[in-house]
């Protein structure tokens, strides 16, 4: 039986980005993908999320996406359009790149770090000991592996297996989505009730177009068909357009579920697997990806036995709250949606409120996920948030916050005069710089801080301690994060 330290179920966007992670931290895993090529039946998601963007240039390969993409303002909440051309980021954008693109540049990435996937295969089943999990595989085949991570979607089989709970929201309203051809030039744009048609390529406009439309129906017992669309798109617009040439037919409702743990013994999930929701707010692939950011150098640390497992239970504590939100925030932009009288002028209402500064920079910096900040208790308003990309100077030269991230090591980062700290116990897992930076400190929502004389950045790019080296606290809180101090040789 094949041996390796991390299986992953799934090669889609969640799955793609922790076993870039895993490898960045040398560790030996495996992606396990159904599908036998990277090819995505239709577009799906259509962009990304200035956090995305942020955690994809702390690796270092955001420019290979923004070349392919447009940076555009593409937030909104439940279509009322978000401007965050003034955050605090580099990236003060989305980027439209759908999703066959996005994961394509993705497994090109994960391909040059040198991790196998076995396409055409499945997980079927596994079995956890005390010391690892033996995983079967479709074809009488199986791995065993001292971790498995369910990345399999939003009908997971590992979260199932697994016996976790899915908790939430059955469906209230099913929609049709569709690439198409049209004979005829169709009414372009939002419809009140959400969904509409728009060209697929953004940027020469005409077809093949997509076709996003309400259902009369919430169950269905069958694939939708072309007919079905026709029908459909005669409801809503009293004409089929000459629709013809469908690349792609499919449903999704507002259906919102979300794993009770993402942990199970060896076995953790994320993306879809652990969260699904609505696609109000585009924010599905940008959650996944970002769990996996938060996961990968913690089950590293773990597989590579610099960590307990224990680390392994922040991934729950950090990123459950945040699927919740997320789960939240498409509930109540489903509901903004609904066509009626009385949902159209609370519509009204948030339109007003969303022009106005505050509200728009709050619901924005949620949306973009700019605004994460977890729980890891009280002291500098940037303990548990993410880590501004700021201009630095160092003995070596100018360099950036997260150009010091993107082998995905974390950073000690002294800002303040030199004070002899003695970084040797964690040498070989944590880098100690010493940087200059001129100018102020401003975070999303919050606005200026002060700055900190030094930092622990973890290397999902959040801050995990902040203050002076002279700190008594900061030992603690290095042993927390990177593993027990290593004693000199
Ligand atoms: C119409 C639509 C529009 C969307 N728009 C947006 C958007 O604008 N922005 C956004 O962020 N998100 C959007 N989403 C959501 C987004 O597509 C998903 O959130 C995202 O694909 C989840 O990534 P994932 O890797 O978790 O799961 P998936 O992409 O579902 O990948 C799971 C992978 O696991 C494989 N697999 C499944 N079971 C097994 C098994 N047993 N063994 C091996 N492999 C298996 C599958 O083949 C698949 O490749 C949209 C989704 C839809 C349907």
């Amino acid at each position: 039986m094949t041996e390796h330290a991390v299986v992953i179920a799934g090669g889609g966007p969640a799955g793609l980005m922790l076993a870039g992670e895993l490898a960045l931290a040398a560790v030996d895993v495996v992606i396990v993908e159904r599908r036998v090529s990277q090819d995505v039946d239709g577009s799906r998601a259509g962009g990304l999320h200035s956090r995305t963007i942020e955690v994809l240039d702390q690796r270092g390969i955001a420019d290979r996406f923004l070349v392919e993409g447009q940076a555009m303002q593409v937030q909104g909440f439940a279509g009322i359009p978000l401007d965050i051309s003034d955050f605090p980021t580099r990236h003060n954008y989305g980027l439209a790149l759908w999703q066959s693109h996005f994961e394509r540049i993705l497994a090109d990435w994960v391909g040059e770090l040198g991790v196998p996937i076995l396409r055409g295969c499945e997980v079927v089943g596994f079995a956890q000991d005390d010391i690892g999990i033996d995983v079967e595989l479709s074809g009488d085949t199986s791995l065993r592996a001292e971790y498995l991570v369910g990345c399999d979607g939003g009908r997971s089989l590992i979260r199932k297996a697994a016996g976790i709970d899915f908790v939430g929201l059955d469906p209230s309203t099913s929609w049709m989505i569709a690439e198409v051809e049209m004979d005829e030039q169709p009414e372009l744009g939002m419809r009140p009730e959400g969904g509409g048609i728009g060209p697929v390529n953004r940027v020469e406009g005409g077809g093949p177009f997509r076709v996003v439309l309400k259902e009369q129906q919430v169950e269905h017992t069958s694939e939708p068909t072309l007919h079905d669309l026709r029908e459909a798109l005669v409801v809503a617009y009293g004409t089929d357009y000459g629709v013809h040439s469908p690349n792609w037919i499919s449903r999704f409702t507002d259906m919102a579920r979300q794993a009770a743990t993402y942990r199970h013994g060896r076995v953790l999930l994320a993306g879809d697997a652990a969260h699904v929701h609505p696609p109000q707010g585009g924010q599905g692939l940008n959650t996944g990806v970002q769990d996996a950011v938060n996961l990968g150098w913690k089950l590293a640390q773990v597989v590579n036995r610099t960590s307990p497992e224990s680390l392994l239970d922040t991934y729950d504590a950090e990123r459950h709250p945040v699927g919740a939100r997320v789960l939240h925030n498409t509930m109540a932009q489903v509901a903004l949606s609904s066509p009626d009288d009385r949902h159209q002028a609370l519509r009204d209402t948030m339109t007003e409120l969303l022009s106005m500064d505050e509200p728009r920079r709050r619901i924005a910096a949620m949306l973009s996920g700019l605004d994460i900040h977890y729980d890891l208790g009280a002291g500098h308003p940037l303990v548990g948030r993410r880590m501004p990309d700021l201009d630095l100077h160092t003995a070596d030269g100018p360099t950036r916050v997260f150009t010091l991230l993107h082998d995905a090591r974390p950073v000690l980062l002294s800002l303040g005069a030199p004070c002899g700290f003695d970084i040797s116990p964690w040498a070989n897992r944590v880098r100690l710089v010493d940087a200059k930076h001129d100018g102020v400190w401003e975070l999303p929502v919050l606005g200026e801080i002060a700055a900190p004389p030094a930092l622990l950045i973890r290397p999902d790019g959040h801050v995990a301690w902040a203050g002076d080296l002279t700190d008594p606290e900061l030992p603690q809180a290095l042993a927390t994060w990177f593993g027990a101090a290593t004693p000199a040789h």
